[in-house]
């Protein structure tokens, strides 16, 4: 007798052990969904920015070469100081 609750129940736990670890809505909002009807679409998401062209510089009014290996460039009408050797030498003119 034991043995066939034990068949019966097994099953039964592992089908609810499965639902409750499967990200998502549980059973009850899909109920409720299912009640009130279709949920309205979500909003499409913001369209990703592209990271800001002079990333890792640090931005100042007045640029100075901190070392030797410093070079002054110009690019998109902004000077530059962009370092090989100190890569925290990289400077942005503001
Ligand atoms: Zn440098």
């Amino acid at each position: 007798m034991a043995l066939l609750l034990r068949r019966l129940l097994v099953p039964a736990a592992s089908v609810l052990l499965r639902a409750a670890s499967t990200p998502g809505p549980g059973p009850l909002p899909r109920l409720l969904s299912a009640l009130l009807g279709p949920r309205r679409p979500a909003a499409p998401p913001p369209p990703v920015a592209p990271p800001p062209p002079a990333r890792g510089f640090k931005t100042r009014a007045a640029l100075r070469r901190r070392c030797r290996a410093c070079r002054l460039v110009k690019r998109r009408g902004r000077w530059f100081v962009v370092c090989e050797q100190h890569p925290r030498h990289k400077q942005r003119q503001l």
